[in-house]
């Protein structure tokens, strides 16, 4: 079966990283017909034996007019009516921010499926801000690490059961 998995969560969470852990160089084959829009990524991504889609949202990190909420909202609607299911980040290492509050409410109203993740959290340096992501109200948060590949058997065990 297959299924399209949104990432998305404020600027310098590891969005990215964990895109391209998951897509690896298979990205080289969606070069050729560039991302769905600007601010979308599209890769086939790999995890264990699931094989889906993956929406990278970047585009908050451009200075523009437009502010960085307007921007977000836009950004995280359209990325949620094209997947099945958002992956939401955030950084272990910092905590809940009031962005990620603004991100966790977004979703929240539009009923998106939603898998909360707390990167950066190799070690134990994740600790409190895993233990601050409860409070989000999402479920249960799962401690990855995007750039050391930790977590990723959590991750895959957190999406077999919604997809
Ligand atoms: P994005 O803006 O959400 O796409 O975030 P990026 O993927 O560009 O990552 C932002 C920064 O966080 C970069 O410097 C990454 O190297 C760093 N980063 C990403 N994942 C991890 C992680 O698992 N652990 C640590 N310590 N740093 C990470
Ligand atoms: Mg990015």
């Amino acid at each position: 079966m297959s299924f399209t998995l949104a990432i998305v969560g404020r600027p310098n969470v590891g969005k990215s990283t964990l895109f391209n852990r998951l897509v690896g160089k298979r990205l080289a084959l969606v070069d050729d017909q560039p991302g769905v829009t600007r601010d979308l990524r599209e890769g086939e991504a790999r995890l264990g034996d699931l094989r889906f889609t993956v929406i990278d949202t970047a585009g908050l990190e451009e200075a523009t007019d437009e502010s960085l909420q307007g921007r977000m909202r836009k950004l995280t609607e359209r990325a949620v009516e094209m997947a099945d299911v958002c992956l939401f980040l955030i950084d272990a290492r910092t905590g809940v921010t009031p962005t990620d509050e603004v991100f966790a409410d977004i979703l929240r109203r539009k009923n998106a499926h939603v898998l909360l993740a707390c990167n950066k959290a190799e070690g134990r340096a994740g600790e409190g801000g895993m233990i601050e992501a409860w409070g989000l109200g999402l479920g249960d948060p799962i401690g990855i690490s995007a750039e050391h590949g930790e977590g990723m058997s959590d991750l895959l065990a957190a999406l077999m059961p919604v997809v």
